[in-house]
């Protein structure tokens, strides 16, 4: 794809990747703290056994493990407030994107004053943040690699990002064995998270040729090794493409964000709990249907990365819809929305309010209306191919 303007590209995170490289998690601390405040969610860490593994190696850490999925700026606070009370001076992430996430605003509500509502938007923490070392044990969010924290604001129950650069991870260690106990469920849902960032970041207004290149890997990848991790979890060849894939689509979108997709997609997860990969996996089609028709040589490469063929003869629109609908049935996911719980009598409402917000699609390409984003709805309801 032609380099149509001047870019930036920045990825400070220094990645480490392995099998069993959890096990370098002391070294990874060592020049960034001497009290850890260790951040993981309710259940799955200690089940895996990585939170008993992390206090031995660091058995000064700090531990604070409850956090919810979505979570929300109340859980921020209070975590925060313990890693202030507590004295201590790195934060590690152990968990999914919801983890990793919170431990990245306790990173910067440690060091900066007031609610977690005050640093919403881009580059408010004017006293930076602790130094954070992100360990996913999903293969999805690639959270691990970006300079966003996405909370939901508990005052009104919406999805909001503090962005800042200080906020990437010092150290991603990708380690796919943690990743193998994953469920069935939760290994697809965060796996279609991770090509939903790739593709939404080939069509962004941001994109630059080193994401482009990087989110066309991260879909051939997926494409491959996605239906076969959620065979056979066991799978550690699937296993580790997948974390690979998952972090580099995590390169993409701290360069190029997300598109409307996720915008709407919120709507799906905040009002029926569906889970955040599939609540965006589930309007792919649709969404990429419109894309094609805005930007056709971006989604036929996108095609070719789904299809493995060089010279697909169906239009881009339909043939990446087409592509999208068989990943699915390789999944064994229904692409309706309503088979997951969608309610179709609130969709006009959410397409009201998407379209009122247009922070919430200023990457996404096109002429955006309210109109478009409820026929964008009613068609991942129905799971069609318009
Ligand atoms: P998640 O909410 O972190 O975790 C989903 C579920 O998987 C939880 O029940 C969790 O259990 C469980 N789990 C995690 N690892 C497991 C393992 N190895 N084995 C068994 N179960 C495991 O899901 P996620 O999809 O990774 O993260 C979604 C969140 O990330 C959303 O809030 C989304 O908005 C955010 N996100 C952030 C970025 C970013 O750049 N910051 C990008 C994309 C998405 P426990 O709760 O017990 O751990």
């Amino acid at each position: 794809m032609p380099i149509s303007s001047a870019f930036r590209y920045v990825m400070p995170t220094e990645v480490v990747f392995g099998a069993g490289c959890f096990s370098q998690l002391a070294d990874a601390v060592q020049s960034l703290g001497k009290r850890p405040f260790i951040v993981t969610g309710k259940n799955s860490a200690r089940a895996i056994g990585a939170l008993d593994r992390a206090l031995s190696m660091l058995p000064k850490s700090a531990v604070f493990d409850a956090v919810e999925e979505n979570p929300g700026t109340a859980t921020c606070e209070r975590a925060a407030g313990q890693c202030r009370q507590l004295g201590c001076d790195c934060v590690i992430a152990i968990g999914g994107g919801s983890p990793m996430d919170v431990a990245k605003a306790v990173a910067a509500l440690s060091v900066n004053p007031g609610p977690c509502s005050a640093y919403f938007g881009s580059e408010k923490l004017t006293h930076g943040a602790l130094p954070v070392v992100a360990v996913p044990t999903t293969a999805g969010t690639g959270s691990e690699t970006t300079p966003y924290a996405v909370i939901v604001d508990n005052a009104d129950n919406t999805k909001r990002t503090i962005t800042a650069k200080a906020l990437f991870p010092r150290v991603a260690l990708l380690d796919p064995e943690l990743t193998r106990p994953m469920p069935r469920s939760v290994t697809v849902f965060t796996g279609l998270d991770a090509l939903s960032q790739a593709m939404e970041g080939i069509v962004s207004r941001k994109s630059t040729p080193v994401s482009d290149t990087l989110a066309l890997d991260a879909i051939r990848r997926v494409k491959s090794f996605l239906a076969r991790a959620a065979r056979d979890g066991e799978d550690l060849e699937a296993r580790s493409e997948m974390m690979y894939a998952a972090m580099v689509s995590g390169c993409v979108i701290a360069q190029t964000g997300t598109t409307l997709v996720h915008g709407m997609g919120y709507y799906y997860t905040l009002e029926f709990g569906i889970q955040h990969g599939l609540a965006n996996g589930l309007l792919l089609a649709p969404l990429f249907q419109f894309n094609a028709h805005e930007a056709p040589e971006r989604v036929r490469a996108i095609v070719e990365a789904l299809s493995g063929q060089t010279r697909p003869t169906a239009s881009p629109a339909t043939q990446v819809a087409h592509e999208i609908h068989a990943l699915f049935r390789e999944l064994d996911v229904s692409p309706a929305a309503k088979d997951h719980g969608v309610d179709e009598s609130r969709l006009a409402g959410f397409a009201k309010e998407v379209a009122a917000d247009p922070y919430r699609y200023r990457n996404q390409i096109g002429n955006i209306t309210r109109e478009r984003i409820e026929a964008f709805y009613r068609q991942s309801a129905e799971g069609g191919i318009a």
